[in-house]
């Protein structure tokens, strides 16, 4: 990046919070709180240290070793971090991924709940964890089946007792987004699940307006990837 567009993604930055707030009222729910993960991934420290400077601290990563080359550096200088794995994780990398993350989005099968859960007995840290929903169904992507829902959250809060913080998704690219959200909004609401990730770029005030409590939001803030 160069130096000038450091300035601009600040002021994008600005820009996807003003709208964040603007969404806000339609949802129905005035005490909505959004937090904005500004993802990073693909860009390097010096792209994301105007960001960090502005006062941003959330922010999102999809693989855990591109996170262990910039974070542990960029935590050194910046207090009070919060960075969330929102792409896939193997098990082999559990626990690089409980080490470095303080929040796992993409929660989205036994095998891993149970190593994330043993990871986590081992040492003694807490974060927190989404599921991630395959709302679309689609072979290709990760996530839990909608109707896989119910038996993979039984286990995980039942015979791991994992403090599941809520539901992430990540819509079918070529479909309207709405009704997705819409469909992992009533599977929190029916699991008592509090928090929503959902929303991107293209999408995150649709989101908002659906109820989302995290958006995930990348090339509108660093620009395209
Ligand atoms: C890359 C990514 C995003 C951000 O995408 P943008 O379109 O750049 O905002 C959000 N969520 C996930 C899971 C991603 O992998």
């Amino acid at each position: 990046m160069q130096p000038n567009s450091q300035s601009d993604a600040i002021e994008r930055l600005r820009a996807v919070e003003r709208n964040i707030s603007v969404a806000i009222p339609s949802s129905g729910d005035e005490n909505q709180q959004v937090t904005l993960v500004a993802v990073s991934k693909t860009f390097a420290a010096e792209d994301i240290q105007p960001i960090l400077k502005a006062g941003h601290r959330v922010f999102g990563e999809n693989r855990v070793q591109e996170a262990a080359g910039k974070w542990p550096l960029l935590r050194n200088q910046y207090e009070n971090i919060q960075l969330h794995l929102i792409g896939p994780l193997q098990t082999n990398k559990t626990a690089a991924a409980v080490e470095m993350f303080d929040c796992i989005e993409t929660l989205d099968r036994p095998k891993l709940a149970k190593s994330i859960s043993a990871e986590l007995q081992k040492t003694n840290k807490v974060i927190s964890l989404f599921i991630q929903v395959n709302t679309g169904n689609e072979p290709q992507k990760a996530g839990i089946s909608v109707e896989g829902l119910p038996a993979f959250l039984d286990f995980c809060q039942g015979e791991l007792s994992l403090n599941i913080s809520g539901l992430m998704c990540i819509p079918p690219r070529m479909e309207p987004p709405e009704k997705h959200f819409k469909l992992l909004a009533a599977l929190a609401n029916a699991h008592d699940l509090e928090n929503l990730s959902m929303g991107m770029s293209a999408d995150y005030q649709q989101a908002v307006k659906c109820g989302a409590t995290h958006v995930r939001v990348g090339s509108a803030i660093f620009g395209a990837r």
